[in-house]
């Protein structure tokens, strides 16, 4: 039986016998990427380069396989049987792994001599009630980083330019010929950029950008409530190689009111009432957005009791209209009658066939003892 001579896995990886389970994978990357049919096809030397690697690291990964190989050679782990086919499958997942690494390939890559929109900002802003439901013209101070005029985003020193990178010529990226694959790096020297500052701006110290508060003026629509988000479009940070700025995005907070609540465009407030004005019923006066409404409560008002104003809410935001007022009305029992008070209470409990006087003072029981006689 005619076979050629297998080679050792480890060769086939280019690996010392005591390689890590990471130093296999990559090494079989390496290869799988070197020799794949995909990238040479009718390439028979190719293919055959390929398989080998992938029986080798069929091998190699498995710890019991490839401690059986490591005592018996190739006898161990079934000669070509030892061969698994599954291991193709595997191969998705290295390829999916390899292709993630942007930079590797110099794919994806957001740095370098391309054009970069600027980052988003985010501005927190609270605002009072009142401010919220009627909207506000509002400057805010905001720090952001914006292109350092003194250089105008070329970081180098005023009269003096930018040179070409000689460790890339200008390119930003390292290429590399292996196989059918071009791999390319990042240029250490220039950072990618492609270009080198010799002295460099004295305002951005060579950054070509600097961090400055800039006032931004801003119109706060009524109807905002805590939650709502403005997005201010181009007032984000500069972009980077002449890309387009960022957006500014205002997170609006809004503060407690000591009377009012707000549930989404209606208002909420609370009311009180006499016992009086409850049982006879009549006209409020209440306090809304739009300064004091008169409410008509009907007689017999229940503790509780809501009233709706409406249109008397909040602006909506998306069309046009009000949201409604709704008002809480409580009822207060006195605390404390004068004489003319209590003489009506009396009569009034006489009238519902109440005992009279039960709830009378100290003060009362004296002066009762002195008008007995
Ligand atoms: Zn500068
Ligand atoms: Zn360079």
């Amino acid at each position: 039986m005619a076979t050629t001579e297998k080679r050792d896995y480890y060769e086939i990886l280019g690996l010392q016998r005591n390689a890590s389970v990471d130093d296999i994978k990559k090494a079989y990357r390496r290869l799988a990427v070197k020799y794949h049919p995909d990238k040479n096809p009718d390439d028979s030397d190719a293919e055959e380069k390929f398989k080998e690697a992938a029986e080798a690291y069929g091998v190699l990964s498995d710890s019991e396989k490839r401690e059986r190989y490591d005592r018996f050679g190739h006898q161990g782990v079934g000669g070509m049987n030892g061969f698994d086919p599954n291991q193709f499958a595997d191969f998705g997942d290295i390829l999916g792994d390899l292709f993630g690494f942007g930079d590797f390939f110099g794919t994806s890559r957001r740095r370098g001599t391309r054009a970069g929109r600027g980052n988003d900002l985010r501005f927190d802003l609270e605002l009072e009630f009142e401010e919220a439901v009627f909207g506000k013209d509002v400057t805010l101070n905001v720090p952001r980083i914006v292109t350092c005029s003194t250089c105008n985003g070329s970081g180098a020193k005023q009269g003096t330019q930018p040179v070409t990178c000689g460790g890339c010529g200008g390119r930003g990226q390292i290429r590399y010929a292996q196989g059918f694959f071009a791999v390319s790096r990042t240029c250490p020297q220039c950072g990618g950029s492609g270009k080198v500052i010799k002295e460099p701006c004295t305002s951005c110290s060579g950054a070509g950008r600097i961090r400055e508060e800039k006032q931004i003026s801003v119109k706060i629509p009524a109807g905002v409530d805590e939650g709502s988000r403005l997005r201010v479009a181009g007032e984000g940070e500069s972009g980077v190689n002449g890309g387009p700025p960022g957006d500014l995005y205002v997170f609006i907070a809004v503060k407690d009111h000591p009377k009012f609540t707000r549930r989404e465009y209606d208002i909420h407030s609370e009311e009180w009432v006499s016992v009086t004005r409850a049982a006879l019923g009549g006209e409020i006066p209440v306090q809304t957005i739009d300064g004091t409404e008169s409410l008509r409560i009907a007689s017999g008002t229940q503790p509780n009791q809501v009233f709706r104003l409406r249109g008397k809410g909040v602006q909506f935001l998306d069309r046009s209209g009000r949201g409604d007022h709704y008002v809480h009305v409580n009822v207060r029992i006195p605390s404390s009658l004068t004489e003319e008070q209590r003489h009506i209470y009396e009569q009034l409990a006489a009238i519902e066939g109440l005992p009279a006087g039960e709830n009378k003072g100290v003060f009362d029981k004296v002066k009762d003892f002195f008008t007995a006689e």
